[in-house]
């Protein structure tokens, strides 16, 4: 039996002498189970609940009446749940184990979080219920407000965008009715962006109707200063910059590229989705940003993933303050009221309305709940230890991997594919492997200046032990490339339910909804 540095078998089950897996009658493998699709499952001529047959009641819908059955599969309540807790099964989440991808901030959500977002006075109240019977609620929404403010030094924030990109989003729109409020919209069009920005900035930029100028790095993977001033000129509305950027790396020019786009009349658009990196420890407000998102489900925990639910409230500075969107909450001496309608808008700029409502109650539950369990020493410390637990992977694996650049990093650690040169291995299937270590891969291949980026966010609730089983996996990893163990990684993953996908054909041929076999069958029910 093969032991690892640790004294324990490198393989799984090695209590018995290791032999070829045997097919099984089934196609599960013990717990892995081979789950089909709902509707391959169900029997479309039945259903799940008893319920009298109908009487002969007159038809009353003047011949819209279905022909058909609807195809739903008729399964019972526990197949129906089996379905759905097998599938949940599948998936990899955070609450199983470190879930290192850059740029995306996946952090531990504390369950406290959970039970106050279950609170029926917050999981409970309708968004149309009259405003006296949601006080709580908004002073809830205000506080957490403050929260924002004070963390990053800033006047205002506009509570609804739903996502980072919809912060983006609130942002650029704020920018561009204060460049039309002041007559110059016609002739200030380009947005500059770094090379190395988050797809979402260029995105937003383009959406609301401006032409994007990439600005190129520096070889330490920063903005490349002397190239911004080049392409300023009194056509450009915005800047928009990521800092921490994608790089993992603080922008230590911050404030001349502020200065700078400023000097041209331009705003400073922040991407505050690393703000975790830096927040209790350094205010935007202070670095001469004008706008920036946050991402809430990133910086403040909250569960995200697959869709959502985000949310990124966008706060800004004086110059941009009277055009956030309704609806904006105020206090008075009665209580909290909401702006919803332009004419009771003092301020009376709002660039619109966002969302049907006032943004997303649940994350600002927990959201609050984190700030609140943690303090203000509590919040600086997590985004130090962020920080700490960054450079321990950045130094742990420094000698085995290439890191992309010199020196330390922020809260994310990026290395480059340079360890893997000549040896046929590529950085996707590095992180294949990963995958039969028990690992979910790092951000690969973004950011785009990198060669074959590998992008690893630790966050700050990993443990040195559980930091030390990762590193010691890639480690291992790696070592096993440099010896030329290339079919093992051409193969991987070879222990996941599903083995590596044909992602040609699947691009070229997609097959995104399921169909019948035999559809005529399904019409006649
Ligand atoms: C996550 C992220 C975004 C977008 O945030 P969403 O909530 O996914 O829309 C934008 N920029 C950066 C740098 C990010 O990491």
């Amino acid at each position: 039996m093969v032991m690892n540095a640790k004294g324990r078998p490198t393989q799984a089950g090695d209590t018995a002498p290791q032999q070829i897996a045997p097919p099984t009658h089934t196609g599960n493998r013990a717990l892995l189970i081979e789950e089909p699709l709902i509707f391959e499952s169900g029997d479309f001529s039945g259903s799940g609940v008893d319920l009298p047959e109908p009487g002969d009641s007159p038809l009353r819908l003047g011949g819209y009446e279905a022909a058909a059955a609807p195809a739903l599969p008729g399964l019972s309540e526990p197949e129906a749940m089996r379905h759905y807790v097998r599938l949940s099964q599948k998936n990899y989440a955070i609450d199983m184990g470190i879930f290192p991808l850059g740029s995306c901030t996946m952090k531990h959500n504390p369950r406290l979080n959970e039970r106050m977002a279950r609170l029926p006075g917050f999981a409970d109240i309708h968004p149309l219920q009259p405003q006296s019977t949601v006080q709580g609620a908004l002073e809830l929404i205000d506080r957490l407000a403050g929260w924002l403010k004070e963390l990053t030094g800033m006047p205002a924030v506009a509570m609804s965008p739903k996502a980072g990109a919809h912060g983006e989003f609130c942002g650029m729109m704020a920018i561009r009715a204060a460049l039309a409020a002041r007559g110059d919209i016609a002739t200030r069009r380009r947005v500059l962006a770094p090379e190395s920005a988050h797809g979402t900035n260029p995105a937003t930029a383009v959406q609301c109707g401006f032409t994007v100028d990439a600005i190129p790095a520096d070889d330490g993977g920063r903005v490349d200063l002397a190239a911004l001033k080049e392409r300023l000129g009194t056509d450009v509305a915005a800047i928009m910059v990521t800092n921490p950027n994608t790089c993992g790396l603080f922008e230590r020019d911050i404030r001349a590229i502020a200065d700078a786009v400023h000097e041209v009349g331009g705003f400073f658009y922040c991407d505050g989705a690393n703000f975790n990196a830096i927040m209790g420890k350094a205010r935007p407000g202070d670095l001469g940003i004008d706008a920036m998102h946050i991402n809430l489900h990133k910086t403040f925990s909250t569960p995200h993933g697959g869709g959502g639910p985000g949310s990124g409230p966008t706060v800004l500075a004086d110059s941009l303050a009277p055009f956030a969107p309704l609806p904006s909450l105020i206090s008075d001496g009665t209580g909290f009221r909401l702006i919803e309608h332009e004419r009771d808008n003092s301020a009376g700029q709002a660039f619109g309305r966002l969302v049907a409502f006032h943004g997303q109650m649940g994350m600002f539950v927990r959201a609050l709940t984190y700030m609140l369990s943690h303090g203000a020493d509590g919040l600086k410390q997590a985004a130090e230890d962020a920080v700490l637990n960054a450079n321990y992977v950045l130094a742990r694996l420094s000698g085995v991997m290439t890191p992309a650049f010199e020196g330390h990093c922020m809260h994310e650690a990026l290395f480059d594919d340079r360890f893997l040169k000549e040896t046929g291995i590529g950085t996707i299937d590095f992180a294949k492997a990963m995958i039969d270590e028990g690992f979910h891969p790092m951000t690969m291949y973004f950011p785009l200046v990198v060669s074959g980026a590998l992008l690893i966010e630790p966050t700050e609730s990993e443990s040195k032990q559980g930091l030390d089983v990762f590193c010691d996996a890639l480690i291992g990893l790696a070592g096993d490339a440099q010896s030329g163990l290339v079919e093992r990684f051409k193969a991987a993953p070879v222990y996941a339910p599903r083995r590596r996908l044909d992602e040609t054909r699947a691009a070229r041929q997609p097959v995104l909804r399921w169909e019948p076999k035999d559809p005529a069958a399904l019409a006649a029910e």
